[in-house]
């Protein structure tokens, strides 16, 4: 399938956004990296897909009514057996906060390697067009509101420029005694969404919003854990 088929089938569904698994097809086929994973519907499909990844793995709901996964007690990390994973699947599914919701199924993915997460998002204004921002995970973004935003399509100057005015710049480059990560891939990752010929603009009119929350980057690479497109 290519990307505007993807889109088009989850218009034809009647969905307002794409769910994890087709985002991350949308993110893959632009050249990002993505976690190899498989969807499955239920508990007594676990097993398998667990025999085909490489463990650890992460589990997560898929529901277009669930728009924060971990707070609806829908994602659970580092699962390490067949069996455990099974049960975590029964878990969920037997959980209250999922009740009430429609699910299309889970999500069964590989753990990306530790680093800095990172918030890649896109917006559309009405007179400029598609925007690429970029900010550090957690509180950098939900607190301090510490993002840079660019009209696009973006260049590498750009992208590069975009890192260098966060205020918490300091953090990519090793703060505190940890290991700098790879600004080069954050770049990357900023121009394949941002940049020309980059998704964004490929898909000028297709999204509302879009983002990578988090894009979990190390000392050698960044791997987009989260994809969620709302369409337009
Ligand atoms: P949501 O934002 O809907 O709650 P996420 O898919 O972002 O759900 O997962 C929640 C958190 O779990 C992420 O912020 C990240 O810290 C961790 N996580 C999710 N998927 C992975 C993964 N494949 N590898 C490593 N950590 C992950
Ligand atoms: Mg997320």
């Amino acid at each position: 399938m290519n990307t505007f088929e993807l889109i088009s089938v989850a218009r034809k569904q009647g969905r307002t956004a794409l769910d994890e698994f087709a985002g991350k097809q949308l993110l893959a086929s632009f050249g990002i990296s993505v976690p190899r994973a498989a969807v499955i519907k239920g508990a007594d499909e676990a097993a398998a897909a667990f025999a085909k990844l490489t463990a650890p793995l992460v589990l997560k709901v898929m529901s277009p009514d669930i728009l924060h996964k971990s707070d609806a007690g829908g994602v659970k990390v580092n699962l390490k057996s067949a069996a455990e994973t099974a049960d975590a699947v029964r878990e969920m599914m037997n959980s209250p906060a999922l009740h009430a919701a429609r699910i299309d199924g889970f999500l069964l993915e590989e753990m990306a390697p530790g680093g800095q997460e990172v918030v890649v998002g896109a917006v559309r204004d009405p007179q400029f067009g598609p925007l690429v921002m970029v900010g550090l995970g957690g509180i950098f973004v939900e607190v301090l509101a510490d993002v840079s935003f660019r009209i696009c399509p973006v260049t590498r100057l750009d992208a590069r420029e975009m890192l260098a005015e966060l205020k918490g710049a300091a953090v990519l480059k090793g703060a505190r005694g940890r290991k700098a990560v790879s600004q080069d891939s954050i770049v990357d990752v900023l121009l394949k969404i941002g940049g020309e010929g980059g998704l964004l603009m490929s898909h000028a009119g297709d999204f509302k919003e879009a983002d990578i929350n988090p894009l979990i980057v190390s000392e050698s690479g960044a791997v987009a854990v989260d994809a969620r497109f709302i369409l337009s």
